[in-house]
């Protein structure tokens, strides 16, 4: 018998959050033999899993930065794509509110940056028209600038398609596999992880918070990961009424401010905050915080209170103590850095691909031939579209807050990429994450899941 020898991938992506994800696709697209490791039992296991969920123009990105650029390059493409691959986009616009005569007098400061930065079609708001356009607003609101291609997208839904395409096309991954060291013998990186090692030619570091450890596998980290806790408030869906645009503070040097959105499930999101803190993996929320949520909050808009809140999350920016991201190839060592990818990488995640793609073009290698894309079908998550109970799937509605039928769920613990976790099956079907959190459905979910998921409904994660 001959001895099984490991296989040596084209590259290892560290880090299944949506700029890994879409590093795979787009690797995995243009012909290379690509493995995703993951340390979690799902994607999105970071700071991809709970985010603001705004598709950014950019306006307000620092001019000439990697960020703004991928910013630019990955908006682009999600329109071009989303469509094909079924993924929803809200068309809200957004609107950046002045409260104070201080921030007045910065907005046509905004409006020039936004000029700089490309996006043309941003305009000033009087007072009035501001009124007109968002009748709930408190009447403390004194102008705005309009920046009508802001929108809003599903978070979860799209990294997942990203990596599902990437396997269509061959890719492979591995869940709960933490690479915890490696080694570079001048040709290939050998990998450790608990399970076994694994070889790669080139690897890219997209471990979000865990950014400069992982880096220093391969070299003395130029940079610190500087986590940045986001704190959120979700609203029930009868709130989300109360705005028609994406109402977002004047930005200060260090955060974007806490911004109103409708999400694409129909909720109104409030949040979030911007609290550095040293714990890479801890993101709990904490009365004091949320409670200034709501009071910044109903100064903004004063029916708030009306409505209930159903949910609370909170998120860490993978920060560093640079603003720009830090994107860097070692080319002695066939290996990408792609860290402190903090605040815009949901929006950008496309863009990076590219430009990681294009580094590796010129540092080490391209790859071929480029596969022809497969466009897999999302299930459609989103409130103003049609949903699968809406079609006739002639399954009975297992969760009635989100209107998830048994078929989702199986559809989901089934497939190319199943949930293999409570919070990847919710984040892929909307199950128990509606107004009870579960309170009704949770028994029959647990009937229905059974053996297939873990936590077997012990508690989310
Ligand atoms: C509060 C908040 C609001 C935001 N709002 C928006 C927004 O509205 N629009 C927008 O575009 N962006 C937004 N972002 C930014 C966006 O969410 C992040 O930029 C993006 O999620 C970063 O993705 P990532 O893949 O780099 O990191 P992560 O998502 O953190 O992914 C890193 C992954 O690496 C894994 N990992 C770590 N170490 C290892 C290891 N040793 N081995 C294997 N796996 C490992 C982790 O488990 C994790 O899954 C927001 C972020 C936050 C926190």
């Amino acid at each position: 018998m001959t001895p099984q020898t490991n296989p040596v991938f084209d590259i290892i992506v560290i880090g299944g959050g949506v700029v890994g994800c879409a590093i795979m696709r787009r690797f995995s697209l243009a012909g290379a033999k690509t493995l995703l490791l993951e340390q979690g039992d799902d994607i999105l296991s970071g700071a991809s899993k709970a985010n603001s969920a705004i598709l950014h123009t950019g306006f307000d990105a620092p001019p000439n930065s990697v960020e703004l650029s991928c910013m630019q390059a990955g908006y682009a493409e999600y329109l071009d794509i989303h469509q094909q691959l079924n993924l929803p986009l809200l068309k809200t616009g957004a609107l950046v509110v002045a409260w104070d005569q201080e921030q007045l007098s910065q907005l046509n400061g905004i409006i020039a940056k936004a000029r700089e930065n490309g996006i043309k079609d941003v305009e000033l708001m009087s007072r009035q028209a501001l009124r007109a356009a968002e009748p709930n607003l408190s009447e403390t609101a004194l102008a705005a600038v309009s920046v009508p291609r802001e929108f809003v997208m599903d978070p979860w839904s799209s990294p997942l398609a990203y990596l599902r395409q990437a396997v269509a096309a061959g890719a492979e991954y591995r869940f709960n596999t933490e690479v915890q060291s490696g080694e570079f013998d001048g040709k290939n990186w050998q990998l450790t992880t608990p399970q076994k090692i694994y070889s790669s030619r080139i690897v890219v570091n997209c471990s979000g918070n865990q950014g400069d450890i992982v880096q220093a596998i391969c070299t003395k980290p130029e940079f610190e990961i500087h986590p940045r806790k986001g704190q959120f408030l979700v609203y029930d869906k009868s709130a989300a009424s109360l705005i028609n645009a994406i109402i977002l503070p004047v930005p200060t040097p260090t955060t974007k401010g806490v911004v109103l959105t409708k999400t694409i499930f129909g909720n109104l999101l409030l949040g979030p905050t911007a609290e550095e803190q040293k714990d890479r993996t801890k993101a709990a929320v904490d009365h004091d915080m949320l409670q200034g949520l709501v009071d910044t909050g109903t100064r903004m808009l004063p029916d708030l209170p009306q409505h209930l809140v159903t949910a609370s999350y909170a998120g860490l920016r993978p920060a560093t103590q640079f603003k720009d991201y830090q994107i860097k190839p070692e080319p002695d060592k066939n290996w990408i850095g792609v860290n402190g990818i903090r605040s815009t990488g949901l929006t950008a995640a496309l863009g990076i691909a590219s430009y990681v793609e294009q580094l590796c073009t010129e540092h080490f290698c391209q790859f071929g031939p480029a596969k022809t894309p497969h466009f897999v079908q999302m299930p459609m998550l989103a409130q103003h579209k049609q949903r699968s109970f809406e079609k006739g799937d002639n399954t009975e509605i297992v969760c009635h807050c989100e209107n998830v039928t048994r078929c989702d769920i199986e559809r989901a613990l089934t497939g190319d990429i199943p949930a293999q976790s409570l919070g990847g099956l919710r984040r892929r079907t909307r199950v128990m994450m509606g107004r009870c959190n579960g309170f009704y459905c949770s028994a029959k979910v647990a009937a229905l899941t059974k053996g297939k998921i873990s936590p077997e409904l012990a508690g989310e994660n």
